[in-house]
């Protein structure tokens, strides 16, 4: 028996109060909700419920207005003395109010009507706005007004005098009187008819123990907070709650994930040690420790589901070979799935030299003739594979496998939540592998991959030599250029990377141009070559396959040359500009030497002058090569949004949570969503729950 949707007391989503459409409220017309629709996509109470505050102001603290001074924004309490229309000249409305200890004067110059009859002698108000002193008194131009009420003293007070959230809105919204204040006022509307009837799906005692706010309250909150502390707490809750949806539909949509499955518990082992064993080389400590960590999983009863992290040239292919080994030992199939064609043939190249004719291999990848891959795609579906390798192909609706029982993806980034669950129902409750070279923080892990378990590989292959980054100002460009002289006379090559940005990209394609005249009159024994963003690629690929080559020695790019590229003997990449590149990228641009038995070295130019962020960038460069660093410091200096890779994922759709700093709150919510999965029986029931859940909206088009 599952008791947890009973607990929640919304699940007839469309016949929730919080369902109710906005033009129900006062002052939305059918255009004007339009309008938000439009603008915002806010339709319903629960949309505008869920609307983050940009910011706060803090308004609680009343002054006095004989303290006021010039420039201050301050929130006074005053009393109408006058007020007076004037028509000379500009049109405006001058009202005097005192407090007791000074007066002043508000100014107004557009719906002059409204506010005259609004603010007649006598009314007590409370206002907030910038004093600015005229003529030696202080004056505000069109303050905040919450009007009080004569009879029970009581003020709405949604504008004034306590801390004020403020929106986002978009121009036409704000003509039609959607700005933070019109906000203001749906929401108090929407808080007043809703508030005894919010659910929370987590008990009191949960909300305890985890130290939460209550949902009705935090969505109070949010809003209409008395402390900077509330609104922080309320933001904690929505955050709490944003991560265990997202984790929630995660776990739901990896399809089975309870102990059901049959798996051959007495794995053979032995081949998988002969194989390490004849190595040309010892695996690393922590590729040891990955290949014990997976082999245990995978005898589990649970599907395995691991993220496997290490730098490029870490040693994770080798890491998920030894691992499909027993896989294939006990008759049941593997795939291995890459971004691209040319990673697939890497690894179909790998396979059949590590394996020989042990295994029956096929590659999935390109044009292949029709008759082809029919044949292919039976043998697959009969069982006669072992294993299979591919690009998306692999997971294409008509691929049949046997059993498919383990599947490896290369690069995970580039596959998205949906791609890796399809590919899973391509078999029964199949173990899942990712790999990554592009090492996530934690924090981050748990909210885009939020159902896998992270195993890192964080040492490098013993045989290594370290590559030596170095940073200088342009300024030293020809003692640059004589090192690079250096390096090509001894027989190496050199990548020479300038930034493409693409707003400015005429510009830069001119300077790259310039650069490049300028290295080919300097280099003139040398062999140059240009490659950039703007060539066709079949312009593009004879000039990479020469460098590949070795018929080019020195390779100017203003592409970022892509992952996949392995030339050994490159040894010296040059960054110009470094300034202009993110850590994570100028990171991933180092990885393309340090490939072979020759000493690297990365030289990051940048202009003198650099700024604090920037600095900092080639600073974490040149003392460090660990990408799981260098990854958390990318994180923190871009903040979330602006991570590589994450976009396309739809990461902006988190309103609440701050990857950087929630990392407690992203593991709780984690923790949770993994607890409540538990109570059911089928992943389904656990999505539909979730559905039902005010709030959960977003996360459910962020994972469709
Ligand atoms: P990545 O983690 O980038 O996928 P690969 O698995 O492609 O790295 O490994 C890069 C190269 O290093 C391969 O040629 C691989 O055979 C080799 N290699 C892997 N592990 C070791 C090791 N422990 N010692 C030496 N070479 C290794
Ligand atoms: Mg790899």
């Amino acid at each position: 028996m599952c008791k947890f949707p009973t607990r929640c007391g919304i699940l007839q989503r469309n016949n929730s109060p919080l369902q109710t459409p906005l033009s129900r409220l006062r002052g939305v017309g059918a255009q004007k909700s339009l309008l938000l629709k439009n603008e915002l996509g806010l339709t319903t109470y629960e949309d505008l419920l869920y609307y983050h505050p940009r910011k706060y102001i803090d308004r609680s603290e009343l002054k006095r207005i004989a303290d006021c001074r010039d420039g201050d924004s301050v929130t006074l309490l005053g009393k109408v003395l006058s007020s007076q229309m004037s028509f000379h000249g500009k049109k405006k409305l001058t009202v005097e109010i005192s407090d007791g200890t000074a007066s002043m004067s508000l100014l107004f110059f557009h719906s002059i009507k409204f506010f005259s009859e609004k603010l007649s002698r006598g009314t007590e108000l409370l206002l907030y706005g910038k004093i600015s002193f005229f003529r030696q008194r202080p004056q505000i131009v069109h303050p905040e007004l919450d009007i009080i009420d004569p009879l029970s003293g009581k003020t709405s007070s949604a504008n004034t005098a306590r801390i004020i959230p403020m929106y986002s809105s978009s121009g036409v919204l704000s003509k039609k009187g959607f700005d933070s204040r019109g906000f203001r006022n749906l929401l108090s509307q929407i808080i007043l008819e809703m508030q005894p009837q919010i659910d929370d799906f987590i008990s009191q005692s949960e909300l305890h123990s985890l130290g939460l706010m209550g949902l009705e309250e935090a969505l109070y909150h949010i809003h209409f907070p008395n402390s900077m502390e509330e609104a922080e707490e309320a933001r904690k809750r929505l955050a709490f709650n944003e991560v265990f949806f997202f984790n929630a539909m995660l776990i739901s949509m990896q399809g089975k994930y309870l102990p059901s499955r049959e798996t051959p518990s007495s794995l053979k082992s032995a081949e998988q040690s002969q194989f390490i064993e004849k190595l040309p080389f010892e695996l690393t400590e922590d590729q040891k420790e990955a290949i014990k960590k997976i082999n245990k999983l995978i005898k589990s009863h649970i599907p395995m589901n691991v993220l496997l992290q290490g730098d490029v040239g870490s040693g994770k292919t080798i890491v998920a070979l030894s691992t499909a080994i027993p896989v294939m030992e006990e008759g049941f199939q593997v795939a291995l799935m890459a971004p691209t064609e040319v990673l697939a043939r890497q690894h179909y190249n790998t396979v059949k030299t590590f394996f020989g004719d042990k295994i029956k291999v096929e590659l999935l990848a390109g044009k292949i003739p029709q008759k082809m891959r029919k044949t292919i795609e039976e043998s697959i579906s009969q069982g006669d594979t072992d294993i299979v390798i591919g690009t998306h192909a692999l997971f294409q609706e008509k691929t049949e496998f046997h059993n498919l029982d383990y599947i490896i993806i290369d690069e995970q980034h580039k596959f998205g939540v949906q791609q890796r669950a399809r590919l899973r129902q391509k078999g029964q409750d199949t173990n899942l592998l990712v790999m990554s070279a592009t090492p996530i923080p934690r924090s981050l892990c748990l909210t885009q991959y939020g159902d896998l378990e992270s195993i890192n590989i964080k040492t490098r292959p013993k045989n290594r030599l370290p590559i030596t980054t170095l940073a200088f100002p342009i300024e030293r460009l020809r003692g640059i250029y004589n090192s690079i002289r250096k390096y090509v006379s001894r027989g190496r090559q050199v990548y020479y990377v300038l930034p493409l940005i693409e707003d400015s990209a005429e510009i830069d394609l001119q300077s790259a141009q310039s650069r490049f005249e300028d290295m080919e009159k300097f280099f003139s024994s040398e062999k140059v070559a240009m490659i950039h963003g703007k060539m066709p690629s079949n312009e593009k690929e004879p000039v990479m396959e020469a460098f590949v080559g070795g018929e080019i020695d020195i390779l100017v790019s203003t592409t970022v040359i892509e992952v996949g590229i392995d030339v050994p003997n490159a040894n010296v990449i040059v960054i110009e500009h470094a300034e202009r590149f993110g850590l994570a990228q100028l990171h991933q641009l180092r990885g393309r030497v340090g490939r072979g038995p020759h000493e690297s070295f990365c030289i990051l130019l940048h202009t003198n002058k650099i700024s604090g962020k920037s600095k900092t960038r080639i600073n974490t460069m040149t003392e460090t090569d660990d990408g799981f660093k260098i990854a958390e410091m990318d994180l923190e200096l871009r903040g979330a949004g602006q991570l590589a890779g994450t976009k396309q994922h739809g990461f902006h759709g988190f309103e609440f949570t701050d990857i950087i700093s929630d990392t407690n709150i992203i593991e709780e919510a984690r923790n949770y969503a993994l607890e409540k999965s538990k109570e059911f029986q089928n992943p389904e029931d656990l999505y539909a729950m979730v559905k039902s859940l005010p709030g959960s909206k977003k996360m459910q088009s962020l994972l469709s």
